[in-house]
């Protein structure tokens, strides 16, 4: 065991809530909705309360704080299908640029905690940037390949990497069956999946479709950010997402263009792109293209930068999906709709 794991930043369970070690006289293990959840800062705390809860059956839910409904929607999935579920809060410095937005994000301890609680999670694992790099900043990274270079990725160089080199430590750290990660964050969830496969983490990735206020706004805990105006504004991202599903059944360039009408209608939000490309290369659908797309947008409103997507059927019977097919796209060849005209 590691010398350095617990976290110099907070000795002797100096930001620990009151009586959140254990559950008062339950196991690690029963879970019900407003029990205590098990709190785990150090790398020790989460070992001891991991066994706890045995072998097969534990799903994990990965989040970087400030908890809401979409995080609530991915843990009530994780309740429905695990045994047992832990929630992991960590702001990974590693997948923020130099300018973005690490300062000033959100941070509600108290307030995540009382949303596990009332979702009946039971391990709750929140350790500080010391606990998860104890050595400081990993000089071997996971590397996310080409598909971490384009939209997001582009936007945010080196973002993909420090997001699955958290992914996969949290993973052997939490040793989950099971991750559950937002539709939300598609090119995360797809790169997610690419790491499991290809480095063959034995976890099943399951996608959870996006949650949203009731006027359409995808919720993140970067619409903290929105005043009054901007959030008005930002409205016009997932309009455009169903203006162009409405327009799926005429092919890509219909859900494009219909996408784009609803954008250059709203000149305070500052387009970064707009995309309908295959769900497992990310490279644009030709025109031919039937069957599972994303369309996706990224844009800043005011000072933040919102993403947002919508997984469509392109072609007869098309529209809005909730989340891809586990092989969506033209990664395979059982539909012909997807190969190119002869
Ligand atoms: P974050 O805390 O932003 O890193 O998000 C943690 C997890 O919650 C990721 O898997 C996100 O994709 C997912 N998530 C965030 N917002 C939503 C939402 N509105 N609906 C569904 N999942 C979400």
């Amino acid at each position: 065991m590691n010398q350095t794991e617990d976290d110099p930043d907070h000795p002797a369970d100096a930001t620990r809530a009151p009586g959140t070690t254990t559950r008062a006289g339950s196991p690690v293990g029963s879970a019900e909705a407003n029990l205590e959840p098990v709190v785990a800062h150090t790398r020790a705390e989460l070992s001891t309360a991991r066994a706890e809860l045995g072998d097969g059956g534990v799903g994990v839910v990965m989040t970087m704080g400030a908890l809401h409904e979409g995080h609530a929607t991915l843990i009530r999935q994780a309740r429905a299908h695990a045994r047992h579920v832990i929630v992991t809060v960590f702001l990974n410095p590693l997948q923020f640029g130099p300018r973005e937005d690490l300062a000033r994000y959100p941070r509600t301890h108290e307030a995540d905690l009382e949303i596990c609680r009332r979702e009946g999670v039971e391990l709750v694992f929140m350790p500080t940037p010391s606990v998860v790099y104890p050595h400081g900043d990993p000089g071997v990274r996971v590397s996310a390949g080409p598909l971490g270079n384009v939209l997001e990725g582009q936007a945010r160089p080196g973002h993909f990497d420090g997001v699955l080199t958290v992914v996969g430590k949290l993973l052997h750290l939490t040793r989950a069956d099971r991750a559950y990660f937002g539709q939300k964050d598609a090119q995360q969830l797809l790169l997610i999946r690419r790491m499991a496969r290809d480095l063959d983490f034995p976890v099943d990735v399951v996608a959870v479709p996006t949650h949203r206020e009731a006027d359409g706004l995808a919720m993140s805990s970067r619409n903290m950010y929105l005043g009054e105006y901007d959030r008005e504004t930002a409205l016009c991202l997932s309009r455009a997402l169903q203006a162009g599903a409405a327009a799926a059944v005429e092919g890509p360039s219909a859900v494009r263009r219909a996408a784009r009408a609803v954008l250059v209608r709203e000149p305070l939000a500052l387009i970064d792109y707009l995309v309908l490309v295959d769900p497992s290369t990310l490279e644009d659908v030709p025109e031919w293209y039937r069957g599972e797309a994303l369309l996706a947008v990224a844009g800043r409103v005011g000072t933040t930068r919102l993403i947002d997507n919508i997984p469509v059927n392109v072609g007869p019977g098309g529209g809005a999906l909730e989340v891809f097919s586990e092989d969506a796209g033209r990664g395979h060849d059982s539909n012909d709709l997807t190969s190119p005209p002869s």
